[in-house]
């Protein structure tokens, strides 16, 4: 009988010693489960908190979203003084909190859109599942994809001058990109350094005009037009980032600028890999809604904010269109709740 205590040859003693050693993954259920915890993700919460959907808010690796990366906010209605972007969020989720909404330190890493409710497993195996799904995962930082530029990120070479900018205290910097976000950044980097090159692809920004009026009036500032960066170079010991090979976009010349610090700020792609053939995207990557809605491919599922909008891509629009998210996501239960009672 001694098989009979041996995991080894007793199946089901087997199984228990199994079941010890790797506990089974927990599982949260929610009404409203929302991927995300930027302006977008904690907007749905709030309204769906408020409706009783007991929201549960998966806040993946950034929580807080891309605000937290940066300053100064100026735009976002409500204040008429200058307030900071972590400062923001902190209050969008304390916000969000206070009404019911659950924050989970956790990141989303597999979907099953297939059955209801929906089954999301995030990092470390834990199970969640929803009668509604919000995507609301934003955007990450573009980089350059030049073969250098691996080897310098946090030698030299960043996409957040607002995370790093202090450490540049007295060097030479500069930033690549002609949008909002590379403009701001080397407004930004002047409080550090006294030498900032704006490197443009082009001869014009796409950047607000205000910005643009405050760039060109910075003494500190120095615009490069119609340059690529072809490679980092590096050198010093530790070695470190010390010049940039520059390309003339136009007649394909090469020069070289000595800095220590560049900046990448060309722009963000949808954080929608987690969702790549589980729903419609388009061709850059962005979930599909439909048109006025937040409504994606998969009837139950919304998308809000930067994932889904390529145009906008602002605090208050991602915070607004969280606000249509969880109006939708409540509709949808409504219906369904309905057609289930009728049925019944
Ligand atoms: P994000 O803010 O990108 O948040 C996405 C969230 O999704 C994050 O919490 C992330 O952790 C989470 N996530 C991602 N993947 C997963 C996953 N698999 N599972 C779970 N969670 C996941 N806009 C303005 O209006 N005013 C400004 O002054 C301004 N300044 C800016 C400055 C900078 C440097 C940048 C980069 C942007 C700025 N913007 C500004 C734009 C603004 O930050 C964005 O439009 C806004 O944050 C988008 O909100 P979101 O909620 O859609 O996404
Ligand atoms: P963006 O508006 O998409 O601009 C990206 C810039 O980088 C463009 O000038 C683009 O050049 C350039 N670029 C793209 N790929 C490049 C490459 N491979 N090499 C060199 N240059 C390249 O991105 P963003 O500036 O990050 O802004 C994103 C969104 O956030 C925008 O909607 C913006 O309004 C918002 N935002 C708002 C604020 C604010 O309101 N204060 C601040 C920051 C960001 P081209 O112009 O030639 O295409």
């Amino acid at each position: 009988m001694g098989w009979l205590r041996d995991p080894a040859r007793n199946p089901y003693l087997l199984r228990s010693f199994l079941l010890k050693r790797a506990p089974m993954p927990a599982t949260h259920s929610t009404r409203m489960l929302i991927l995300g915890s930027g302006p977008a993700g904690l907007s749905a919460a709030i309204y769906g908190a408020r409706a009783g959907l007991s929201p549960i808010i998966v806040q993946g690796i950034q929580p807080g979203g891309q605000l937290t990366t940066t300053t100064d906010v100026e735009n976002y209605p409500g204040f008429r003084d200058v307030i900071q972007g972590p400062w923001l969020m902190e209050e969008m989720q304390a916000q969000a909190e206070h009404v019911g909404a659950q924050m989970m330190w956790d990141h989303i890493v597999e979907v099953d859109f297939s059955r209801r409710p929906f089954r999301l497993i995030g990092d470390g195996g834990t199970i969640y599942s929803g009668d509604v799904v919000v995507i609301a995962t934003g955007a990450q930082a573009k980089w350059l994809n030049i073969p250098s530029e691996e080897h310098f990120k946090g030698k030299g070479v960043s996409a957040c001058a607002t995370c790093v900018g202090f450490f540049y205290r007295g060097k030479k910097v500069a930033v690549i990109g002609g949008g909002n976000t590379a403009v701001e950044e080397a407004l930004y980097l002047t409080n550090h350094s006294h030498d900032v090159t704006l490197i443009h692809r082009r001869d014009s920004f796409r950047a607000e005009k205000i910005l643009q009026d405050r760039l060109f009036a910075n003494p500190k500032i120095n615009v490069l037009w119609n340059k690529a960066v072809d490679r980092f170079i590096g050198g010093g010991d530790p070695e470190g980032l010390v010049g940039l090979e520059l390309r003339d976009t136009r007649d394909a010349s090469i020069s070289r600028l000595d800095v220590e610090g560049a900046f990448v700020a060309i722009g963000h792609s949808p954080a929608t890999e987690t969702f790549k053939g589980k729903l419609a995207l388009d061709s850059d990557g962005y979930v599909e809604v439909e048109t006025g809605s937040t409504r994606t491919s998969i009837p139950g599922v919304f998308a809000c904010g930067d994932v889904m909008d390529k145009v906008y891509r602002q605090a208050v629009t991602a915070a607004g269109t969280g606000c249509m998210a969880a109006l939708d996501a409540e509709r949808y239960l409504a219906e369904a709740e309905f057609e289930a009672s009728a049925a019944a």
